[in-house]
C-alpha cells in the first residue's frame, strides 16, 4: 500500500454507495476504475479497491487490484454501505435471533454492518 501522495477527491458525481462516477470512453464507469485503467494502461481484472477506503479517491497509486488478498480484507471491513440495506432488513436483522454471520451473509452485508444495526450504532432513525 503506498500512501506516499494523499487522496485525490473526484469533486463531480457520484453514486449512492459514495463511490465517483465519470464517463469514460462513451461510457458511465467508476472514476477509480478508470483511473486505474489509465495508470496501469489495462483496465482491472477484477474489483478496483481503494487502499486508502475513501470511495471518492482517484489516485492510482492508492488503487489495487481486487484479487489481492486485499480484497478480503476490504470485504470484512466495517465500511460497506449501510444502505444496501433496506428498512424492512434492517427491522428484520433487529427482530431475528440468528447469528450475525448468518445475517449478514443473508443480507450480502459485513458481520460488522449487521452488529451496527443490531447495536444500533446505525440506522439510529429507526
Ligand atoms: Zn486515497
Amino acid at each position: 500500500m503506498t500512501t506516499t501522495t494523499s487522496c485525490h477527491l473526484w469533486p463531480h458525481y457520484r453514486t449512492r454507495n459514495g463511490f465517483g462516477q465519470c464517463r469514460y470512453r462513451g461510457k458511465i464507469e467508476y472514476v477509480h476504475r478508470v483511473a486505474y485503467q489509465r495508470f496501469h494502461g489495462r483496465p482491472p481484472q477484477r474489483a478496483v479497491l481503494q487502499s486508502c477506503r475513501n470511495r471518492l479517491c482517484c489516485n492510482p497509486h492508492h488503487l489495487v487490484d481486487g484479487d489481492r488478498h486485499s480484497v478480503i480484507k476490504y470485504a470484512r471491513g466495517t465500511d460497506l454501505p449501510q444502505h444496501k440495506l433496506t428498512e424492512e432488513q434492517v427491522r428484520t436483522i433487529r427482530r431475528s435471533d440468528q447469528p450475525r454471520w448468518r445475517l449478514a451473509k443473508r443480507f450480502g452485508v459485513s458481520v460488522s454492518c449487521v452488529s451496527n444495526v443490531v447495536l444500533r450504532k446505525s440506522w439510529k432513525h429507526l
